[in-house]
């Protein structure tokens, strides 16, 4: 007996994707794999927040550093029909890296011997049930039909219930304070602080920590080959859209000229979507999703740190008080990559859209702590040339503020139960972070899987 997978299904129609980010990219080469005729409109480079940067000399992969979940992005490879994964993905030394918590440093995943194993042993636990289902959580239509999303759902409130959000979850584990203030670092994965995140990214660390990979050639490879599934496939790209038509179909783009299509997608940060079609743009800032500063350091010899150093906020209280009120919190969650001469930051900072240049006082303040801590004085001052983006940079192409996840959703509409407005209106559809709320690359990947397959049946 044989079943239809989604990838045998042949709608086909001319079909306009906004936005040439990983989003965008990703379902370009879905439906043109499928036989539609796709354009994608990109108004600056292709890639997105993920593009190469040169600096001193070395080139930096800007945007996403850790690669997770690498089975969603097989699945992708699988209804491509391609054989061969061009990634090369190799499992980052240190895995999620060493927590700097000011009760103490804390590895993730912890190892046996460490005196934190037994409590880290016990997250575990109490995570592992929802492994199985994360694949089906990220790459399944949410439907209440569907049997696998109706089990994945139920195994996620299993193993979270009563807990809302993700600090909940982890005070419950009743673990010590150093591991419970690391695993609340990686509720900012969803964007958010730990009293604000839904507590399945409480799990997160616990389902991740021995799979954080990255290509062997850096994250540019994700770029390059979905650009190279896209041009295999015929995919067409163009300039910017200013203005969008959702019944008609129609485009204006920024050259003046009209483009039509049967079918358009959205891959744009929602509030730019609005803003295209004449809506009014919401974007509350206490609602908002953090920004940040990324400050790129080139050495001219190999940087002698672990490949990865998170320095968590002191307080989460005063962190989130900040970020709500669009101020600069007294320290931040600084994530610090050395890989060879290139050292990458990221500040976390609030969506304000403010501009943050590395003299900046509150920016050198922050660096100058990211030295202390990790023992390594001055250490900045002896690279070769320093660059940062920051708010203002993330704010031109997405969210305003420069919210790196857009708008972030009360808590009781997280995980599974978040909006998930795939079609908007009978022509226009979304993928990208508006559909899955404090996504990065899985839930991007994930989400153009789920929006081919119901494209697919519509
Ligand atoms: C500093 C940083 C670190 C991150 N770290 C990680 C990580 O370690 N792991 C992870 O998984 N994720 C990470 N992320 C998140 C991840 O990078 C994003 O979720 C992902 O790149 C978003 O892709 P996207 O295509 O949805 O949106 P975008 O990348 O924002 O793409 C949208 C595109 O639309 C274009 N556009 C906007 N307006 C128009 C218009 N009018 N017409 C045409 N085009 C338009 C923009 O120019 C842009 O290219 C990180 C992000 C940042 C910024």
């Amino acid at each position: 007996m044989s079943y239809e997978t989604p990838a045998d299904r042949r709608f086909t129609s001319d079909t306009g994707i906004i936005g040439g980010g990983l989003a965008g990219l990703t379902l370009a080469a879905l439906l043109a794999q499928r036989g539609h005729s796709v354009t994608v409109y990109e108004s600056d480079r292709l890639g997105g927040k993920l593009r190469r940067k040169e600096v001193g000399g070395l080139s930096f992969d800007t945007g996403p550093s850790l690669f997770t979940f690498p089975r969603v992005w097989r699945s992708f490879l699988a209804r491509l029909g391609e054989d061969s994964d061009p990634l090369d993905l190799r499992p980052l030394p240190g895995g999620l890296g060493l927590h700097h918590t000011p009760f103490g440093a804390v590895p993730l995943p912890v190892p046996p011997g460490h005196p934190l194993h037994a409590d880290w042993l016990r997250v575990c636990a109490a995570a592992a049930p929802v492994a199985p289902h994360l694949e089906t959580l990220l790459t399944t239509p949410p439907r209440l039909t569907s049997a696998a999303f109706l089990r994945a759902s139920a195994a996620l409130a299993r193993a979270t219930a009563p807990h809302l959000t993700a600090e909940g979850w982890i005070r419950a584990r009743r673990v010590h304070p150093a591991l419970a203030h690391a695993l609340q670092t990686h509720a900012l994965n969803a964007g958010l602080s730990p009293a604000d995140a839904p507590a399945l990214y409480a799990l997160l660390p616990a389902l991740i920590a021995g799979h954080v990979c990255r290509p062997a050639g850096g994250m540019g490879v994700l770029l390059d080959s979905l650009h190279g599934f896209c041009t295999a496939r015929g995919v067409q790209f163009r300039g910017g859209v200013r203005r969008l038509d959702a019944a008609s179909g129609s485009l204006l783009l920024d050259g003046g000229e009209v483009a039509q299509h049967d079918v358009l997608v959205s891959a744009v940060d929602p509030a730019r979507l609005a803003a295209l079609r004449g809506l009014p743009v919401h974007s509350p800032l206490p609602r908002r999703t953090v920004s940040g500063v990324a400050v790129y350091a080139a050495f001219s010899h190999p940087v002698a740190m672990p490949a990865t150093s998170i320095l968590p906020p002191s307080n989460f209280a005063a962190f989130r008080a900040a970020m709500r009120a669009g101020a600069l919190p007294p320290d931040t969650l600084a994530l610090v990559q050395a890989d060879g001469p290139r050292l990458a930051v990221l500040l976390t900072a609030p969506a304000t859209a403010r501009p943050l240049t590395p003299d900046h006082p509150w920016v050198e303040a922050q660096l100058a702590r990211v030295e202390q801590v990790l023992e390594v004085p001055g250490l900045l001052a002896s690279a070769s040339a320093i660059q940062a983006l920051d708010p203002a940079h993330y704010a031109q192409g997405g969210h305003p503020g420069g919210a790196i996840y857009g708008l972030g959703y009360p808590v009781w509409r997280g995980g599974p139960l978040h909006p998930q407005p795939y079609r908007l209106m009978p022509r226009l559809w979304q993928v990208g972070t508006g559909v899955h709320p404090g996504g990065g690359i899985p839930a991007i990947l994930g989400g153009a899987l789920i929006v081919d397959e119901l494209l697919a049946d519509s």
